[in-house]
């Protein structure tokens, strides 16, 4: 038998902390980040996390919040860990915002 982990398509390598040595890590995506400009008041850091153990625990999309650049602090001031479905609604309404606030 095997210890081989398998990855998930969207997994980066150098984010992921499954291994054959430290199976109950977590399949995570390449961040995403977005500085703050012009008087916004936090750096955000977006990715896919997925559990490794225990098996079928379901895909997050993962929203941290910083206030300084996260090489200066790596502990977040917010976090927020959205389901798949909860993400997909939060993205439509904050579209629906946006548009609302620009009008
Ligand atoms: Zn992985």
């Amino acid at each position: 038998m095997t210890n081989v982990p398998t990855h998930p398509q969207w997994c980066d390598r150098q984010e992921c902390t499954v291994t054959p040595d430290r199976p109950p890590g977590a399949h995570c995506s390449r961040p995403v980040l977005l500085r703050p400009e012009d008087r916004e008041a936090m750096y955000l850091r977006v990715a896919l996390h997925q559990a490794d153990r225990p098996h079928g625990l379901p895909v997050v999309v993962c929203v941290e919040g910083y206030d300084e650049d996260r090489a200066k602090d790596p502990n977040p001031l917010a976090l927020l860990a959205l389901s798949t479905r909860q993400a997909t609604i939060t993205a439509h309404l904050l579209r629906r915002l946006v548009q609302r606030a620009r009008s």
